[in-house]
């Protein structure tokens, strides 16, 4: 796909700035949808299904960060943030989320254009291959198609479900993933389980992963917020 069909959310609400950065975007072939708060930027999102967001954290009504992690519980978009200078917290919280990149103010425009097409490169490159695929973390080696995962050099057997979780962890490596979102990715909307269901089958993948699994190093427990695979 070339750059001009390329959709970016950008998510400003101060004007001047919002329209400086979309005649740019524009100016280079892509196709801009803008949105003034955070409550609209998840609409235009869900509705959209934009190729890169543009998400300035100081917002009214939801903020930036709040934006920034619901995008991350539906969709592997590249996000890249425009954060104030003063703002050292919000960048640090709103990369924890998942976002890809950032930008302080007052940033170039032309710099913030070069960042945004760096991510889509780097998105279409990572886009999953039609037939044989391969997920690696840590150790871990992930056929999808054959089901197969290695640690080291030997095959272990990972039952559906906890091979699914897997996958999920391999595929957002190094990003928070919260439990609202693994067990929705997992189970599925209707799931009314016990959520300790979560825990069991991460204890039992680190069985199968961690040198010490009471000690892990790659499947990481992010306190009163979720898991985080840092392989
Ligand atoms: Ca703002």
């Amino acid at each position: 796909m070339s750059d001009t069909q390329r959709r970016i959310l950008l998510v400003e609400d101060e004007e001047s700035l919002a329209g400086s950065i979309r005649y740019s975007l524009e100016q280079e072939g892509f196709t801009v949808t803008l949105a003034v708060d955070g409550r609209k930027a998840i609409e235009r999102f869900r509705n959209d299904d934009p190729d890169l967001v543009i998400l300035d954290l100081m917002l009214p009504e939801l903020s930036g960060l709040d934006v920034c992690r619901l995008i991350r519980q539906e969709s592997n978009v590249p996000i890249v943030m425009v954060t104030a200078k003063d703002s050292e917290a919000d960048k640090v919280a709103g990369l924890e989320l998942g976002a890809d990149d950032y930008v302080t103010k007052p940033f170039s425009i032309r710099e913030l254009v070069s960042r945004v097409r760096a991510h889509l490169r780097r998105a279409r490159m990572q886009a999953p291959a039609a037939a044989e695929e391969m997920l690696n973390g840590g150790p871990i080696e992930m056929d999808v198609a054959k089901h197969e995962v290695r640690v080291g050099e030997g095959l272990v057997a990972f039952p559906p479900k906890e091979f699914e979780l897997l996958e999920a962890f391999l595929r957002r490596r190094g990003r928070l993933l919260t439990r609202e979102f693994l067990i929705e990715e997992i189970w599925g909307h209707d799931y009314v389980g016990d959520t300790k269901t979560l825990d069991v089958h991460v204890k039992r993948i680190r069985q199968k992963i961690e040198q010490d699994p009471h000690d892990p190093e790659l499947l990481l427990t992010v306190r009163g917020l979720g898991y985080k695979f840092v392989g």
